[in-house]
């Protein structure tokens, strides 16, 4: 017999680091789309534990793979080899068409890891060539760099002394970045689309310029797909839908579908900067995480898989844009790009959190970032009848 949630709620809010802002649910199981709680309520789940469930809950082939590896080996260390590793990483070098990957355990860790091998990099050209430019509004995680290298100054506040050389421009201003780049330039990190600042897609060919003047200075770019990337805007990688190549582009969240991992891929190039003892983890790339990373990789990069979130994600965008005819005044903006979506609030009548809370109470699961844009980042196998049933509880809530 389990407790009731009542006192799992009182058991955590007194034993757990105050650092979360929890809904006041108790999730207990999963099935395909459908979170259920503690008291056995069903929710429809279009936050997919922050872009992270990419095959939903409990999806057989995901389960099969980490119960036949967990009964082999969970961990063995990175001084030897694994097979699932092995076969991990060469699809990703195939998927990127870059040349090497390293695993770790989470997103931070993954831009953390590229931030180094950048610096690193960038030292056999000059000593002082340690600049990092990244966008306003970023997400890059939570360690002292990648903090510091988030464009959003409320996450540094109070951890100061922070780490140096860390510089911002405004996502989709070229001009801004044309002056602020120089030879002293070690790399731009940019989100190929950015997520909790509050999903801003980038505009026309703003890419395609930064990569130009990324080489112009030989200043390397890295693109921060930890969000965005696996399939979520309907190819695997989304720079694929901006014409260019990264030098390094780092992944996490959805790559082995809720298993932790987070993965940098780079050129070879970049990657003979480190030599042997330069980076590692214990963690990062066990056989666990990446016999569910190949469950993913073998899944989304599939023509028909990425072909249906497009599809999908088009659909949703246009029930969205029809929600914002109908309340011009609550929703003033929708954009994004296949399922990761945002719908900007106005004059809401109920606040961002608000409305997530009346959505959750009539059995859906979403999301508010910066506190005025409903995020719409759910499972990647959602279907058109499944955005029905999120677009109509929307409705519900914005018509009380
Ligand atoms: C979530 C996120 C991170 C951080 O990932 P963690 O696993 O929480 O460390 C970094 N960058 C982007 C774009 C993210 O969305």
């Amino acid at each position: 017999m389990t407790d009731t949630q009542e006192k799992i709620f009182q058991r955590d809010d007194k034993n757990y680091l105050p650092v979360f802002n929890r809904y006041k649910i108790v999730l207990d199981r999963g099935k395909g789309v459908y979170l259920y709680d503690l008291a056995g309520k069903k929710y429809i789940d279009f936050l997919a534990g922050i872009a992270v469930n990419v095959l939903g809950h409990n999806y057989k082939p995901l389960v099969d793979a980490i119960s036949k590896q967990a009964a082999k080996v969970i961990h063995v260390s990175n001084l030897y080899y694994t097979e699932p590793q092995a076969n991990a990483a060469a699809k990703l070098v195939k998927l990127s068409g870059l040349n090497r990957a390293f695993f770790a355990n989470s997103g931070a860790e993954a831009n953390e890891g590229a931030i180094k091998v950048a610096r690193k990099f960038a030292k056999k050209f000059s000593a002082d060539k340690v600049q990092i430019i990244t966008a306003w509004d970023s997400f890059h995680g939570r360690t002292l760099a990648t903090l510091t290298a988030t464009g959003q100054p409320h996450y540094h506040e109070g951890f100061e002394p922070l780490p140096k050389g860390f510089d911002y421009v405004h996502f989709n201003d070229i001009s801004e970045l044309e002056k602020k780049i120089s030879d002293k330039t070690c790399a731009v990190m940019l989100e190929t689309i950015q997520g909790e600042g509050g999903v801003y897609p980038p505009k026309g060919d703003y890419l395609k310029k930064v990569r130009e003047l990324c080489d112009k200075h030989h200043a390397l770019l890295i693109l921060d797909e930890i969000q965005a990337g696996i399939g979520r805007s309907g190819k695997f990688f989304a720079y694929e839908k901006f014409g260019i190549k990264p030098d390094i582009v780092t992944l996490a969240k959805g790559l082995a579908g809720g298993v932790p991992i987070g993965a940098f891929i780079c050129t070879e190039e970049v990657a003979q900067a480190f030599k042997p003892g330069d980076h590692g983890t214990t963690f990062g790339g066990n056989p666990l995480a990446c016999a569910a990373a190949n469950v993913v990789l073998d899944t989304v990069p599939q023509e028909k898989f990425l072909a249906q979130v497009e599809e999908v994600g088009k659909y949703f965008k246009q029930k969205l844009f029809d929600l914002q005819k109908k309340f011009p005044e609550q929703i003033v903006d929708v954009r994004g790009e296949g399922l990761i979506l945002g719908a900007e609030l106005g004059k809401s009548k109920k606040s961002g959190v608000e409305i997530v809370n009346a959505c959750m109470e009539r059995g859906a699961i979403i999301n508010c970032t910066v506190g005025k844009v409903l995020r719409f980042i759910p499972p990647l196998i959602i279907t058109k009848s499944d955005v029905d049933e999120v677009v109509k509880i929307l409705d519900d809530v914005l018509s009380e």
